[in-house]
């Protein structure tokens, strides 16, 4: 029997896996679930042995049920491979008492490549699976890093397209620059008027245009997602969460069954709601610690169980965190109603009409696995500057987040238990607020000599990423209204 998946909005809806990941999102403005968590069915021990491959196969298998096994490791091969600077996939670093999950070792060097070099691979696969004719359109909106590792990965896949919009003003120079001078001929980029939230709320609308289905359609064309919505793009982030677990327990850091804590730097809720799957498949984790930037709208949550998205929208140093609409959260609170799509549905309802919903008592004693705090700007920087002093360890910014909320989480709750924190992007990635925290009068400099002087003090060399755009001609540059972004995607398409 397949693993079927539902939506978060509609009990009578039901797929299997890979007509989810080809949809994206359900057509009811629902999200994608799995109706049950698969346990995992081998033991920690076993999984202590195995690559990142092994393991990629070993979960994904268990959520992609009607891949075949050639299928799903074909498509594991395909993604994990010598794009990736270092075999081990995503080293773990131990730093002043905290384990690093350096997740930024693919070609864009931040966590997205994780997800995002295996879904094209998962959504041309589903493609095939289910006779699908039309040309698929990939629509994203990115905060930063979310687009390159999608264009990067979607660049000259047949049958496909991809268009991202991302915030114009809410990018950083290298993120910008890493997507406008992005090859391929059937990648698209635009810079629009508006912060991340707009343009996420853009393409979701655009996704619920029945009538604009149809015009796409008739012209062979028909849209998916790779944005975290996306359960192809969920289901491979909960595998590093296993393999960071198994390498613990090879190294001999924890004993078997030991739990652990993982802290994530969390914007849209994909990469901490991975984490939770990976407890409910029986990965032992206790706390899941929840940081988020000056934008502390998760934080909120936790404390009160009010979310509440009518607030100033702070531009911090870490952009991909800059969000007040967590998308992936709504997959938590469909968990907490006990898989109730009509209340789930009715909170969403609520957050889209007043921009703010409270969840019941029963639901909020469900969400004692989560700790959430925040970090200031300051205490962020502090932490960059604090940590490269002591160890010569550098973080970036949304790491340094993570790492700020967890010496809070511990001075407050006194928890020793091990701890790994989620590092999200390479501090080459955000090179003038990291170079910056560390001594302001680094401010003076333009943004690759910037890069060679972190690679000297970090004693790491520059990634081939960073390299690549110091001399790429610009290639995009598009701009538009949010209003205009259904337009603009008609006319790339030639509609
Ligand atoms: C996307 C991103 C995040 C936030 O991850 P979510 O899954 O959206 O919560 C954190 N850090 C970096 C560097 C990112 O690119």
């Amino acid at each position: 029997m397949d693993l079927m998946y539902a939506s978060t909005r509609d009990a009578n809806v039901k797929v299997t896996a890979s007509q989810a990941i080809l949809k994206g999102l359900s057509d009811d403005g629902g999200l994608f679930v799995p109706e049950r968590i698969p346990a995992l069915d081998v033991s920690l021990r076993e999984l202590a042995g195995m690559s990142y491959q092994e393991t990629a196969y070993a979960v994904m298998k268990l959520f992609f049920t009607d891949f075949t096994k050639e299928e799903l490791q074909g498509c594991i091969r395909a993604a994990y491979d010598a794009k990736f600077d270092t075999p081990k996939i995503a080293p773990l670093v131990s730093a002043d008492g905290a384990y690093y999950l350096e997740l930024f070792h693919g070609a864009t060097i931040a966590f997205k490549d994780m997800a995002l070099s295996i879904l094209p691979h998962l959504l041309t696969t589903s493609a095939k699976k289910n006779h699908v004719k039309n040309e698929i359109v990939i629509l994203t909106a990115t905060s930063g890093d979310t687009g390159k590792a999608a264009l990067a990965g979607f660049a000259d896949v047949p049958g496909t397209k991809i268009i991202v919009f991302y915030p114009k003003h809410g990018v950083s120079p290298i993120q910008e620059k890493q997507m406008v001078t992005q090859k391929g001929d059937n990648t698209h980029v635009v810079g629009i008027h508006g912060n991340f939230d707009q343009a996420q709320t853009g393409v979701k609308q655009m996704f619920a245009d029945k009538e604009l289905e149809q015009e796409l359609a008739g012209h062979g064309y028909q849209f998916s997602s790779a944005n975290s919505i996306n359960i192809g793009r969920l289901v491979p982030q909960i595998v590093y969460y296993v393999y960071a677990y198994a390498g613990l327990l090879a190294k001999g850091e924890i004993q078997d069954g030991e739990s652990i804590n993982v802290t994530v730097p969390t914007g849209n809720f994909g990469n901490i709601l991975a984490a939770y799957y990976a407890k409910n498949m029986g990965l032992p984790i206790a706390k899941l610690i929840c940081a988020s930037n000056e934008n502390k709208v998760l934080y909120d949550f936790f404390k009160t169980g009010a979310y509440d998205k009518n607030r100033e929208f702070m531009l911090t140093s870490s952009p991909s965190m800059d969000i007040l609409i967590s998308s992936n959260l709504e997959r938590l609170i469909y968990r907490i109603t006990g898989n109730d799509a009509q209340k789930n549905a009715a909170f969403m309802k609520r957050l889209s009409e007043n921009g703010v919903y409270e969840i019941t008592g029963d639901m909020k004693e469900r969400l004692s696995d989560f700790y959430g705090n925040y970090a200031s700007e300051q205490e962020t920087a502090e932490t960059i500057k604090g940590l490269y002093e002591k160890t010569g360890y550098v973080l970036d910014t949304h790491t340094a987040v993570a790492a700020s909320v967890y010496r809070k989480y511990r001075e407050q709750t006194k928890d020793e238990t091990k701890t790994v924190i989620a590092s999200t992007a390479s501090p080459f990635k955000f090179t003038r607020s990291v170079m910056n925290a560390i001594d302001p009068s680094y401010d003076a400099k333009g943004d690759f000599e910037l890069a060679d002087e972190l690679s000297r003090i970090a004693k790491v060399a520059v990634p081939q990423a960073i390299e690549e755009i110091r001399s790429a001609k610009v290639l995009h540059q598009t701009e538009c209204e949010v209003g205009q972004m259904p337009e603009v995607v008609k006319s790339f398409l030639g509609m």
